[in-house]
C-alpha cells in the first residue's frame, strides 16, 4: 500500500512518540489549551490563566483540578449554539464549520460533535500507521485494489448553516481522503459516486460488480465495521446471478437507479464473459456449501479481511470467518470514535478476539477513570463523579499512570473542543508498548440491562448469548443477530432477549437455549433477584428472518449511515420494540430458577 520508506517513517514516528508517551501527552494538552485559550467554555473554569507561561506538568495538574469531567449533555448547549450559527469562540478559537453525528446506535440518539480538519488529518494518520504495520506482515502488491464496503450519507445544513453529517461522510468528502486515494498505491474499486450514492443496497451492488470485475487485483477486503461486510455478503447471496449477467454483458442491473452512480460504474466496466462464467461456476458450488469460503474463492489474491471486529462487532466474527473459509487472516481494525481516534492495532497477526489498541498519544489528551465492578456487600472504593451505578469509580489518572489489568472509562480532551469529555467506553489495560498503554476494548459503559439490583453490561449480555447459543451449533443453525430489553411493564420485571436465527431448530433446543442464557447471567444481583422472583423468568423471542435488516433500515432511514451502524444490544426505543414484537414468531420462558 504505502511505499516502504513512508511506511517505515510512519512506524519510526510512532515509536518515538510511544517512547515518550507521558511527555507527549502533556505537550498535547498544552497545544490544545494554547490553541483554544480564552474560549468561553475554558474561561468559565480557567479564567484568564496564561497557559503559555506554564510548565507542562503544572498545567496538567491545574487543568485537571479546575476543569470538571463533562458528559455530552454538559457540552451540548455550547454545541447547539455553534449549530445555530453563533460564531464567537465557544469551544475552539478556530470557527467550527462542520459537525459530526455520532452513529447514535450505541446510545439510542444521535449526538452532534465538532469536526475540524484535525479530525480528517488524524484519520489519515491512523490509516497510514495501521497500514504500515499491516504491510510489514501482509505486504500488498503495488497497483492492487481494495474491495471496500464503505458508504457515506448525505451532508446537510444545520439551522446556523453548518455542514452536518457522520464523521465517515465528512472524511470521505475531505481533502485528506482524496490525498489518501492519490498517495497510496492500492485503490478502492469503487468511485466516489458509488460510495456517496446514499442507498446502501445500490452501493453494495456496485461495490460487488466492480470488486468482481477487478477480482484478480483485489488485495484485501474491508469495511469500517465487520457488520457491513457480513451484511454485504448476505446481499451477495441474492445478487450473484444478476451480477454475473452484468459482468458478462458489461451492463448494469436496473436496480441501480441513481443516474450518476450508473454512469460512473458503466464507465468502468467492460463485458468479460470468461470472468462471468468462472464466477458463476464458483457461485454454484459455493451455494451448495452455504457460501463457506466465498471470499478466497472469488478474490483469490486477497491477503486478509480488515475491519473492526471487536466490541459489538464480535458476534459477526463467526459469520465472517465462515465467508473467509477459516483460512484468510482476519485483521482487526483500529479503535476510535466520532469524538477522537484512540488506538491503533500494531499487531495485525493477533486474532481479533485478543487484539489490543495502542494509544496514539498525539491524537487527544487522554485520562482514565479507574472502574471497579459493583459487588454486593463489598465496598471496593468511593463512588466519585456520579457516572452511574454500574461501576464504582476512582479519580481519573493520566495515561502515564494506568495499570495493567485495571479497567477504565476513557476521558478525552480533543483538538476539536471537547474538554475532559467522558466517552462512555470501558477499556482494560493489557500491557504497554514502550510507554503507551495497549487497551482491550471491553464495552460501552452504560448499563444495558437492569431491573432492580442487577447490573449487566453489553459484554455480560454478549457472553450470555454466546453461551446460550451453543446448542445451535450442534444443529447447524446460525444466530444472525440479537438484542435485548429490560421489561418492567409488569411486575416482576424480566429480561427479554430477541434472536434472529437461520436454519431449522426444534422448540426443545430453543427452550434449552433460553434456560442457558438465563443461567449465564452470573451477576450477583441478577441471581439473587431471580431466586427471590423479584426478576421474572427470562424470555427468549425468536423473530422472523429479516427483522434485523428492518431495524438497520429503520436507523438508516433516520440518518444513520451504513458505515457506522451498530445493532443496539439493548433497547427501550419504542419503534424498535414495535418492530421486534411485530415479527416475534416464538416465545420461550426460562425454567432455570424453578
Ligand atoms: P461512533 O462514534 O458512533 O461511530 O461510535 C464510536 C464507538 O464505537 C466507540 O465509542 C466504541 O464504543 C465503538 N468502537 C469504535 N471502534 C471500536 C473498536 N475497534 N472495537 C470496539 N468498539 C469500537
Amino acid at each position: 500500500m504505502e511505499t516502504t520508506t513512508s511506511s517505515e517513517n510512519m512506524i519510526g514516528w510512532f515509536e518515538e512518540i510511544a517512547k515518550n508517551a507521558g511527555k507527549v501527552q502533556r505537550e498535547t494538552l498544552k497545544k490544545i489549551l494554547e490553541m483554544n485559550h480564552g474560549v468561553e467554555y475554558l474561561k468559565k473554569w480557567l479564567g484568564d490563566i496564561d497557559v503559555d507561561k506554564m510548565e507542562d506538568e503544572a498545567l496538567q495538574s491545574l487543568y485537571t483540578s479546575m476543569v470538571p469531567l463533562a458528559s455530552h449533555a454538559d457540552l451540548e448547549p455550547y454545541i447547539q449554539r455553534i449549530a445555530d450559527g453563533e460564531t464567537c469562540p465557544l469551544l475552539t478559537k478556530q470557527p467550527i464549520t462542520t459537525l459530526s453525528l455520532s452513529s447514535g446506535t450505541t446510545e439510542g440518539r444521535q449526538k452532534y460533535v465538532p469536526f475540524t480538519s484535525h479530525s480528517s488529518k488524524t484519520t489519515l494518520q491512523i490509516f497510514k500507521l495501521a497500514s504500515a504495520y499491516r504491510s510489514r506482515v501482509y505486504p500488498t502488491r503495488e497497483g492492487g485494489k481494495i474491495l471496500e464496503f464503505i458508504y457515506s450519507s448525505k451532508q446537510f445544513k444545520t439551522k446556523g448553516g453548518l455542514c452536518a453529517g457522520t464523521a465517515t461522510t465528512h472524511y470521505f468528502a475531505s481533502q485528506e481522503f482524496k490525498l489518501k486515494q492519490q498517495q497510496t498505491n492500492t485503490f478502492t474499486c469503487s468511485p466516489e459516486e458509488v460510495i456517496s450514492g446514499g442507498d446502501y443496497k445500490q452501493s453494495t451492488y456496485c461495490h460487488f460488480l466492480l470488486g468482481l470485475f477487478h477480482s484478480r487485483d483485489v488485495e484485501f477486503i474491508t469495511s469500517t465495521f465487520a457488520f457491513c461486510i457480513v451484511q454485504a455478503l448476505n446481499l451477495f447471496e441474492d445478487y450473484w446471478k444478476e451480477l454475473c449477467d452484468d459482468l458478462s454483458n458489461g451492463t448494469l442491473s436496473p436496480r441501480i437507479t441513481i443516474p450518476c452512480m450508473r454512469k460512473s460504474v458503466l464507465d468502468l466496466v467492460n463485458p468479460d464473459t470468461e470472468l462471468a462464467n468462472s464466477v458463476r461456476l464458483k457461485c454454484e458450488v459455493l451455494e451448495e456449501l452455504e457460501w463457506y469460503g466465498l471470499i478466497p474463492k472469488l478474490w483469490p489474491n486477497a491477503k486478509y479481511v480488515y475491519s473492526i471486529m471487536t466490541g459489538s462487532m464480535q458476534p459477526y466474527l463467526e459469520k465472517l470467518k465462515h465467508y473467509a473459509g477459516d483460512r484468510l487472516p482476519m485483521v482487526s481494525a483500529d479503535y476510535g470514535s466520532t469524538e477522537s481516534w484512540i488506538g491503533v492495532n500494531i499487531d495485525p497477526c493477533c486474532a481479533p478476539e485478543n487484539v489490543t489498541f495502542t494509544v496514539v498519544p498525539t491524537f487527544s489528551y487522554f485520562e482514565f477513570i479507574p472502574l471497579h465492578r459493583h459487588r454486593h456487600g463489598d465496598e471496593v472504593c468511593d463512588e466519585v463523579g456520579g457516572g452511574g451505578e454500574d461501576y464504582l469509580e476512582d479519580n481519573p489518572v493520566p495515561l502515564s499512570k494506568v495499570k495493567i489489568g485495571q479497567q477504565y472509562e476513557i476521558v478525552l480532551t480533543t483538538f476539536t473542543g471537547l474538554y475532559r469529555y467522558r466517552l462512555g467506553d470501558v477499556v482494560e489495560v493489557a500491557g504497554f508498548y514502550k510507554e503507551t498503554p495497549k487497551l482491550n476494548f471491553i464495552c460501552r459503559r452504560k448499563l444495558i440491562l437492569t431491573i432492580n439490583i442487577d447490573k449487566n453490561t453489553e459484554k455480560d449480555l454478549q457472553l450470555a448469548v454466546q453461551k446460550g447459543s451453543q446448542p445451535l451449533n450442534n444443529v447447524r443453525t446460525e444466530l444472525v443477530d440479537f438484542t435485548s430489553h429490560a421489561d418492567i411493564s409488569n411486575q416482576p420485571g424480566h429480561y427479554i432477549v430477541y434472536w434472529e436465527i437461520k436454519g431449522k431448530v426444534n422448540d426443545e433446543i430453543l427452550g434449552q437455549c433460553c434456560n442457558d442464557i438465563d443461567a449465564a447471567f452470573v451477576d450477583h444481583g441478577y441471581v439473587v433477584s431471580r431466586k427471590a422472583n423479584s426478576i421474572g423468568p427470562l424470555e427468549l423471542c425468536i423473530v422472523e428472518r429479516g427483522t434485523f435488516k428492518k431495524i438497520m433500515e429503520h436507523f438508516i432511514g433516520n440518518g444513520a449511515t451504513m458505515s457506522q451502524f451498530k445493532t443496539p444490544r439493548c433497547t427501550t426505543n419504542q419503534a424498535l420494540l414495535k418492530i421486534l414484537n411485530l415479527y416475534t414468531v416464538k416465545r420461550f420462558y426460562s425454567t432455570t430458577y424453578e
